[in-house]
């Protein structure tokens, strides 16, 4: 076991039994770098690092980001924070929590080491219900700070707040992603959000429940292609700080992704309309002209593709 070896680099990701955050896990090993998964366990789940436990340059604590630590690392991503609004609205309060205490604890952490890289997992839902399209970075967005929805728009906009004046203050290298819809393996089966709800439905044979009228409009990214794009801001050079957007810049109305999804798992399922949630945004579909200039990143998965590993997965959880 070579699990504190100081040579290699030391990178930390918070909320590392995530949906996202293990598959960055995933590739930061094959990178050869020494990980470190840091995670509460409120919307993770540890079967998504069974790959990774037994591998010498890998570690995982169970740590709540609201309480301080003290965690040398030469990068940190800070993923920590439910993404689905069903699990993010179950405790409001603890979502706002971690991503506003949370986010202090990370930034404190970083101030203390020299040259720590520190990333954050922002959201498109920083732009709320956009009312320009599709969304550059320079839009301040239109979010409702009493609604549903703020406790997690609102404690993300918080978070690059804090990010920024970091950066400022104390001259911490940061780096800020505004991260659009993703999907693939290892979203959770009662997760909440559209691409595993229609999917599980579909294998149920239950009828898809779209809500509102559909025509409501999202990009989807595959998680491969994001990780790829998280890793390269990391990687870019220091003045490179953001905030920049990483999704798939084609947009689907959620019939269409019912349409699709129901083309590739065949059964009795039919489409039926349900109520739309409040604060649910009407249109989102990234600007990526700062990620191809600055990165030179773009997603390479088109949607029809990247649903075939991700209904391979849920069939293979859903069967065993
Ligand atoms: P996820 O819910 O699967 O992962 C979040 C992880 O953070 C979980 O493992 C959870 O247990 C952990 N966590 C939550 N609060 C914590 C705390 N206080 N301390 C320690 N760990 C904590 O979500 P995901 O889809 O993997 O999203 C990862 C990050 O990316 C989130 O910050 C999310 O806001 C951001 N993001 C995701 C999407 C998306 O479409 N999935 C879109 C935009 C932004
Ligand atoms: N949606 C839907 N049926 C579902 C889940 C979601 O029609 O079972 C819609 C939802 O109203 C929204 C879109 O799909 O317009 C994306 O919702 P999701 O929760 O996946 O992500 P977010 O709203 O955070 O982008």
């Amino acid at each position: 076991m070579d699990k504190n070896n100081l040579t290699r680099e030391r990178v930390l990701v918070t909320g590392g039994s995530g949906f996202i955050g293990s598959h960055l896990c995933d590739a930061l090993v094959r990178r050869d770098k020494s990980v470190l998964s840091m995670d509460n366990g409120i919307s993770g789940q540890m079967k998504n690092l069974s790959q990774l436990l037994s591998h010498r340059n890998f570690e995982h604590i169970q740590h709540d980001l609201t309480l301080p630590f003290e965690i040398d690392a030469n990068e940190v991503y800070n993923l920590a924070c439910p993404a689905s609004p069903k699990h993010y609205q179950k405790d409001a309060i603890a979502t706002v929590r971690t991503n506003v205490l949370g986010t202090l604890n990370l930034l404190e952490n970083s101030k203390r080491q020299l040259g720590c890289k520190t990333l954050q997992a922002s959201t498109s839902e920083i732009y709320g219900d956009p009312e320009i399209h599709p969304q550059t970075e320079d839009y301040k967005g239109n979010v409702d700070p009493t609604g549903p929805r703020a406790c997690y728009d609102e404690g993300k906009r918080c978070a690059e707040t804090l990010f920024f004046d970091y950066h400022r203050s104390f001259e911490i290298e940061i780096k800020v992603a505004r991260i659009f819809n993703t999907y693939g393996p290892r979203m959770r089966l009662d997760d909440g959000r559209v691409v595993s709800n229609f999917i599980r439905q579909a294998l149920d044979g239950q009828d898809i429940q779209v809500y509102g009228n559909g025509q409501q409009t999202r990009s989807f990214c595959h998680v491969d292609d994001l990780v790829e794009g998280l890793i390269s801001l990391m990687d870019a050079p220091s003045h490179v700080i953001g905030p920049i957007n990483l999704g798939r810049p084609i947009e689907f109305t959620i019939l269409e992704l019912a349409d699709i999804i129901l083309t590739k798992i065949s059964g009795p399922s039919k489409i039926v309309f349900a109520p739309l949630p409040e604060d649910d945004p009407k249109q989102r579909k990234p600007d990526i002209t700062r990620a191809k200039e600055y990165l030179g990143w773009e997603p390479e998965i088109a949607l029809e593709d990247g649903l075939e590993d991700t209904i391979a997965y849920f069939k293979s959880e859903y069967f065993k």
